[in-house]
């Protein structure tokens, strides 16, 4: 019964391309073979301290993040796996990262969504990564506009008892605003031990971030 019920779905919903409508028959569903270009020509790997990432979180991206977060679609990790993927293993071989570490995403979201769209990726991509537990319910941190207000909602909301003595840490996020989450989840790491380095990644980097030169 689930396998009809799948094929009834792939046949009663489009596949659309989600920016243009056009019908998407290369390679990705919901994203045409001429979008996928303009994403591409989008990309470049940029770095303000131990701080790199690919995209400006513009209007494109944000469509896609938001697709891909509340619609459940899961596959569109492969588009952004394809993406950013190169750029990824690149670092990772030049850092000499020892762990990778998605950001966790809250345990409603979680619940409501089922998946975590960074590890998503990182199966995808084939990169072995380790989970860090969110052990507190947080508000979503865009309803919090003011600094104080997002540090004090994360605060103490993960768990880890990551061996990271010595190591070089690569910390995954996929779009980074004031950097609030990722510094906690770092303040964590480094409760755990004394790594030798921490980076962080993100798939998009907002305003906010590219602006104040947010680094970590
Ligand atoms: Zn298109």
């Amino acid at each position: 019964m689930k396998s009809l019920n799948l094929n009834i779905r792939d046949f009663f919903f489009s596949s659309d391309c989600i920016f243009c409508s056009e019908k998407s028959q290369g390679k990705y569903r919901y994203l045409c073979h001429k979008c996928y270009g303009k994403l591409e020509r989008k990309r470049s790997l940029r770095n303000v301290g131990n701080f790199y990432y690919i995209f400006d979180y513009d209007k494109d991206i944000k469509k896609m993040i938001g697709f891909f977060k509340l619609q459940n679609r899961r596959y569109i990790s492969q588009i952004f796996g394809d993406l950013t993927g190169k750029y990824l293993k690149e670092i990772i071989k030049f850092e000499e990262v020892d762990i990778v570490v998605p950001v966790p995403i809250s345990i409603k979201r979680k619940r409501e969504r089922g998946f975590n769209q960074v590890e998503d990726i990182l199966e995808y991509l084939k990169i072995p990564y380790k989970s860090i537990k969110r052990v507190k319910n947080t508000r979503p941190m865009h309803q919090l506009l003011n600094e104080e207000l997002r540090k004090e909602n994360i605060k103490n909301s993960f768990e880890s008892s990551l061996e990271v003595q010595g190591k070089t840490i690569l910390v995954i996020d996929d779009i980074v605003t004031t950097g609030s989450t990722v510094r906690e989840l770092i303040k964590i790491l480094k409760s755990c031990g004394e790594p030798k380095k921490i980076l962080v990644f993100s798939l998009a980097a907002a305003k906010t971030a590219v602006n104040n030169r947010v680094s970590f």
